[in-house]
């Protein structure tokens, strides 16, 4: 499919092709493990190139090609790669580009996987790790070092939907020879397209807005064809962490519709974001489409979509109101995960967060507070009816 076409075309059509052989309209779900081969193709991971075609599934399939493709034509990327889950994409990354000796700056609140992964897994392996706001770009400036070699971003962070000024971090990191990942999971590239303000790499979990049903587990890294190569040979062929075609077919089927789900969900969020703000109970709602979010320029600037996520604090015993909210709620579910057609929301204690993923600095605890108070519920709205929302909360509140 022609770039320039506008992005929901891209949407429905980029990666996909009618079968050749049948003139079957939608893509087929390959689940063949091997192929019928020529025998002069090598089977080694040193001769894969961009030409070799498919031999095996780890190395490469129809359907993760096609969802793939799609990816890569939505976000601007020259290349991407699907993985298992979100966090197959993020530590396969942080892996191939990381040495002993190196060092990596994550934003001091990111996915908690992530979050744990770099506390834990990475020093233990001689990697240096910096937990760092970067919501100021000063911080980053300050925080690097000669041998820094990969900075690590997330916009919105989840949970607390505090922003990063991409194109800053970016331009900042690269003068230190640095490459910047940012996760924008939150954001999808509806809203942002960071490979276009410089950053090196976006990691998606394909399980949130890009499958959006909730059905199909699922990870990306966009970026340079180059680079993916590389992530090609050593992450998906050397350490095997593939998605599984059928995943692959269901997000591909999920991505077609990705603009008008995203235009549905932020309409949605905005509207329970402000029945939220006036409501008795609620002390604080944090929502990038709001005035009141205290990134609003930024927001503004940097998403052409607000995405349906929506976090608030509540007055009183938060922890009773999130049990009461478990056997109350029947709209919207009491769970964890985002980004699907079902209203999702679950409560995070910032004692529990601080304790078991961020471990942060006084300042950085300060600014996290900030946002989130003594804890936050985290509010993925749905493409349900935003009054059924509203009613369902109310009846849960009283
Ligand atoms: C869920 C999530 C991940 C991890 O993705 P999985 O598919 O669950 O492995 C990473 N980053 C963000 C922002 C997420 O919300």
């Amino acid at each position: 499919m022609k770039q320039e076409r506008g992005f929901a075309t891209l949407a429905v059509h980029a990666g996909e092709v009618p079968d050749p052989n049948t003139g079957a309209s939608s893509p087929n779900l390959v689940m063949s493990t091997t192929y019928v081969t020529d025998p002069d193709v090598s089977f080694s991971a040193e001769d894969f190139g961009e030409n070799t075609p498919f031999i095996y599934t780890r190395w490469g399939n129809p359907t993760i090609a096609q969802l793939e493709q799609k990816l890569a034509s939505l976000e601007g990327a020259e290349a991407a790669i699907a993985f298992a889950s979100g966090m197959a994409a993020s530590t396969g990354l942080l892996l191939q580009f990381l040495l002993p000796g190196d060092h990596l700056i994550i934003a001091d609140v990111s996915y908690a996987g992530v979050a744990e992964f770099a506390k834990d897994y990475l020093p233990a392996r001689g990697i240096e790790v910096s937990r760092v706001d970067l919501s100021d770009p000063q911080n980053l400036q300050q925080a690097l070092r000669p041998n820094t070699r990969l900075v690590y971003a997330e916009t919105p962070a989840n949970p607390i939907l505090k922003l990063t000024d991409i194109a800053a971090v970016a331009a900042i990191t690269h003068q230190a020879g640095a490459r910047l990942i940012v996760d924008s999971t939150f954001a999808t590239p509806v809203a942002t397209r960071p490979l276009a303000l410089g950053a090196d790499f976006v990691v998606h979990s394909l399980t949130k807005y890009i499958g959006g049903h909730g059905d199909a587990i699922g990870g990306a890294v966009l970026g340079r064809a180059a680079d993916l190569a590389i992530l090609r040979k050593e992450v998906s062929i050397h350490l095997g962490g593939i998605i599984s075609p059928f995943n692959a077919w269901l997000i591909l089927r999920g991505l077609a519709t990705l603009p008008i789900r995203m235009r549905a969900h932020e309409e949605n969020a905005l509207a329970l974001a402000r029945w939220l703000e006036q409501h008795p109970q609620v002390q604080r709602v944090i929502y990038p489409g709001l005035a009141s979010h205290p990134q609003a320029d930024l927001a503004r600037r940097q998403m052409q979509n607000f995405s349906g996520m929506i976090s608030f604090q509540v007055k009183g015993d938060a922890a009773a109101l999130a049990r009461r909210f478990a056997e109350r709620l029947e709209v919207i579910h009491y769970a964890v995960s985002l980004g699907h057609h079902r209203s999702l929301i679950f409560y995070l204690s910032t004692r529990d967060m601080l304790r078991t993923s961020f471990m942060l600095s006084e300042a950085q605890e300060a600014t996290y507070r900030s946002f989130a108070g003594d804890g936050i519920f985290r509010f993925s709205v749905g493409l349900e009816d935003a009054a059924d929302l509203i009613s369902d909360l109310e009846q849960a509140f009283a």
